[in-house]
This record gives structure tokens, C-alpha cells and sequence, in this order.
């Protein structure tokens, strides 16, 4: 895009006077505002002709990259296709013009929706009943704790205070803890990757409240001991929560209610498809099993589309007005019922396959500090050639010159130069090529032409930032000139 022709930011077209819009004649005569509520000064708004708007901001729109433009495979996010099917049933207006208010008997199919999700989503995770109202992932860990802090107060249990989280757990875990009240404990990984079954039973006691669980965890490993895990923390007393963020390469696996856990989210925007970059928007429904269904929260109407009355379940715990982000709901519904029974069992082995691939292909280059089969996505420790100065930030730079979106870096923690990969399912074995090809590219170009590779990226409108200044002193606002208005 050519930045001087249609201007960086709309104030930088602006011209005195210039008008995109005519307002129709008054008819209603003239109410004054008083005094008090008005500007001293005129309000500094970019004044426009209508063209200039709309190109000025279509072309700015092609500076955006999603999944529709190209290879997403930013790890622990799940960036996976979002079918347009589903952006079309959620705008539905018999679905978008709702009020959360109105009569049951009016909003049917809407309840019927609902209903139906909450069905999927216990029949998906071998849990009894979902509430959906949790806006995020951290929300759902949120009420999910929160429902298990209710479950062992209404035992008199109340000095249960402790929530084990494993160290290689994403921040949300012990940060919806603290938020919670509840003290985080941790419990070290092997040098395998996985919950160390030793370190866990030193923190077992009975001022144990929780073991939250991510699986596979964030390195996209496999948690084998679950069943032994769940089995010594049922006997302590606590319950085991299950961080449902990596749930896309279980479907059609196995099912996290069989595994022993008790309470659980689910990260809609992630295992059920809804464009989420830049923090949203999201749903973190939340399932309990059987002999829980108490403490849901209050707002949870329990959907029987055959009655025109919402049924609430008695509880004190209120998370969120209404029902949860309907048009995540919608596109969660459509997505999974798009796919069928059948079909959403080739997720998770699609998934798994694909990331298991990119490994494969770029291991000799890339080094993989845990060499073992993954599920959904991994994590390499940068480039195996340390000698040449190359960074996984870098590296995550470079990938943007040529067309692909980076990866996550720098997370998880555990390594110093993290560089996590997730292909997600619906990638075509051509399309995952093509990022291995630049991968290696970009390894060779690191021994070759360094200087290149560290100071990318060169194509794009903006190109090299200062992380550090960009997030302490973020300049967000632009401070119109008089000598720029003229
Ligand atoms: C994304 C993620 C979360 C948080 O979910 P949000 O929907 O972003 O709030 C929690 N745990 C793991 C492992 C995640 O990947």
C-alpha cells in the first residue's frame, strides 16, 4: 500500500471543512445544550471526503493477517480455519437482534442452540452439564475454581486453600487462582516435559483445594500419568480442573471426564473456531461431573426448548450477566455440527499428524529440546547453530517477510528460546511444506546473510520495533497540530 497517497492515519487527510456526509433538515426546532455540557473546543475530528474514508481504511485492512490470508501457526492460541458458514448463522438477525430479556417462549430456537451446545460439549468432554456464560478461557478457570472453592465450603472444608499448577502451566492458571483467593502451589515438570509424580506428592494434603491440569500440556505433550495424578489428588480430598485450551487434538481421542477431572473449560474461540486474534472475542463454557451441577453459576438456565420457562439452578456464584457470548456459541454449534459426529474425531489425529510433521521435517536445524512424539503443537529452543547470533525473535521476523504469520515465542518458559508451533488440522500438506521450505530457509540464511535475518522484517509497513519502548511507552494517541488541520 502506498502510505502517502492514502495517509497512515485519517488525520493526516484531513482538510478544514471537507464533509463525507449531509445531515437531513431539521424538523424538531432547537434544544439548546446547557452550557455546562458543552465543548470549550471544538472536538479535533479528521474531516474528510467520503472516497478518501473508505480507501484510506479498505486499504489499510489489507495490512491485517488472519487465517483467511495465509499459514497461522501461532502455538497455544489453536488459529484454525474459521468457516464462513459460521459467521453467517451467528449474524442471522433471528439470532443477532435477541434480547437477552425477552421471553423464552419468543427465543426458541435461539434456547434450542444453546441447549444443543451444552449437549455437544458434555458429550465431547464425558463431563455432566456445561454452563456457557464465562466470556474467555481465564474466566472459565475463574468460575471453574470458584465452583470447586463452593463445592468444598459446602462440605465444611474450609481450610482448603492450596491450588497445585504445574510449573509449564499458562500464566492464566495461577493468575485465576490468585484472583480466586486460593494460593498457587507448584509442582516441577521432569526433565521429560511432564507433571512430576514425585514433586506432586509432597503437596498433597489436606489444605489442597485443586490440581489444574493442561493436556496435552503446553508443550504439547501428553500427560501420561493422569489417572494416577487424579487418583492421588481424589485421595487428598481436592478436585482435579482441567485447562481445556488444548482440547482441538483430544477430539475424537479421548475424553477429559474419563481421565478423572472434575471441573473443566473449554476455549470455544480455540477448539470450536471463532476469528479471536488481538484477545478476542471468546467463550470459556464450563462442564463439572456429575454430583457438581449445584454449583454452576446462578445464570445457567437449563434449556428445555420444549417449555417456554428458564429454569435456573439455585447457586451463588454469578460470573456474568445473561447467557455467555451468543454469536461464540452459535459459531461453536455450527462448527461442530458442520463437521458431525463422525468427521470431529479426525480433528485431533489431523492435528497431532500435522505438528508432528513440522517437527520431523525441521529438527536438524531447529533444536528440539524434548525429542518426543507431540500432540498438537511443540516447541524448539531456536536454531540448533547458536554460533551465528540468531534469535527466535529473529526468526519469528524473518517468517513475516515471506508471508507467514510467526509463531508463538518466548512462551512457554521453560526454554530460552522458544519458538512454539501449532499447525492446527485443516492445513493442507502443500501449505505446511511451503512453511517448512521457509523454515529452513531461514536457518540457512542465518549462517549465510545474519545481518539479514536480525534486522527483518524488510517487507512489511512498519519493520523492526523496540519491543521494550512499544510496551512501556506506547504512543496510542495522535496529538492533531493546528498547522495539520490547515
Ligand atoms: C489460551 C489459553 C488459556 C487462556 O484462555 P483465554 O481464552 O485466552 O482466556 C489458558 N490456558 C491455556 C493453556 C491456553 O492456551
Amino acid at each position: 500500500m502506498n502510505s502517502k497517497l492514502y495517509g497512515n492515519l485519517i488525520f493526516e487527510l484531513s482538510h478544514e471543512g471537507r464533509r463525507g456526509y449531509s445531515l437531513p433538515k431539521n424538523e424538531f426546532g432547537r434544544y439548546d445544550i446547557p452550557d455546562e455540557l458543552r465543548r470549550r473546543e471544538d472536538a479535533a475530528l479528521p474531516e474528510c471526503d467520503e472516497m478518501t474514508v473508505v480507501r484510506h481504511y479498505t486499504n489499510h485492512s489489507g495490512n491485517n493477517f488472519g487465517v483467511n490470508n495465509g499459514f497461522y501457526p501461532l502455538g497455544s492460541c489453536t488459529m484454525k480455519y474459521n468457516p464462513l458458514i459460521n459467521e453467517e448463522i451467528a449474524a442471522m438477525p433471528e439470532f443477532a437482534c435477541l434480547h437477552p430479556l425477552q421471553p423464552a417462549s419468543t427465543c426458541r430456537g435461539a434456547i434450542k442452540a444453546y441447549d444443543g451446545l451444552q449437549k455437544a460439549l458434555s458429550e465431547i468432554s464425558g463431563l455432566e452439564r456445561f454452563t456457557l456464560n464465562p466470556f474467555a478461557g481465564a474466566h472459565g478457570e475463574l468460575t471453574g475454581l470458584m465452583i470447586i472453592r463452593s463445592y468444598h465450603i459446602s462440605r465444611g472444608d474450609t481450610k482448603r486453600t492450596k491450588v497445585i499448577v504445574p510449573d509449564s502451566a499458562h500464566g492464566t492458571n495461577p493468575a485465576s487462582a490468585a484472583v480466586c483467593g486460593l494460593d498457587v502451589v507448584e509442582v516441577k515438570s521432569t526433565a521429560d516435559g511432564i507433571v512430576d509424580v514425585e514433586d506432586l506428592k509432597g503437596l498433597l494434603d489436606d489444605t489442597v483445594a485443586a490440581m489444574m491440569m493442561t493436556n496435552p500440556n503446553t508443550l504439547g505433550l501428553f500427560e501420561q500419568n493422569i489417572p494416577e495424578i487424579a487418583g492421588m489428588v481424589h485421595e487428598c480430598g481436592a478436585l482435579m480442573y482441567y485447562d481445556g485450551a488444548n482440547l482441538n487434538p483430544m477430539l475424537g481421542a479421548c475424553r477429559p471426564g474419563d481421565m478423572g477431572f472434575d471441573v473443566m473449560h473449554i476455549n470455544l474461540h480455540k477448539t470450536f473456531s471463532t476469528p479471536h486474534g488481538g484477545g478476542g472475542p471468546g467463550d470459556g463454557p464450563v462442564g463439572v461431573r456429575k454430583g457438581l451441577e449445584q454449583f454452576l453459576p446462578s445464570d445457567n438456565f437449563v434449556c428445555d426448548a420444549t417449555s417456554s420457562d428458564k429454569h435456573t439452578v439455585d447457586s451463588d456464584i454469578f460470573v456474568g450477566a445473561y447467557h455467555g457470548n451468543f454469536a461464540v456459541i452459535l459459531r461453536a454449534y455450527a462448527y461442530i455440527l458442520t463437521l458431525g459426529r463422525e468427521n470431529i474425531k479426525r480433528v485431533g489425529p489431523l492435528a497431532v499428524l500435522n505438528a508432528n510433521y513440522i517437527k520431523e521435517s525441521l529438527k536438524d536445524v531447529y533444536e528440539l529440546p524434548i525429542d518426543a512424539p507431540c500432540m498438537h503443537e511443540f516447541v524448539f529452543d531456536g536454531l540448533r547453530d547458536k554460533s551465528t547470533g540468531v534469535t527466535t525473535m529473529d526468526v519469528a521476523k524473518r517468517l513475516l517477510d515471506y508471508g507467514y504469520h510467526a509463531p508463538t515465542i518466548y512462551f512457554p518458559l521453560l526454554f530460552h528460546e522458544s519458538l512454539m508451533i501449532e499447525p492446527a488440522e485443516n492445513e493442507s500438506k502443500e501449505t505446511i511444506d511451503g512453511f517448512i521450505a521457509v523454515m529452513r530457509k531461514i536457518a540457512e540464511e542465518s549462517v549465510a546473510c545474519p545481518e539479514e535475518v536480525k534486522s527483518a522484517p524488510h517487507g512489511t509497513p512498519i519493520g523492526r520495533v523496540d519491543d521494550v519502548l512499544a510496551a512501556k511507552h506506547p504512543v496510542v494517541t495522535y496529538k492533531v497540530l493546528k498547522s495539520e488541520k490547515a
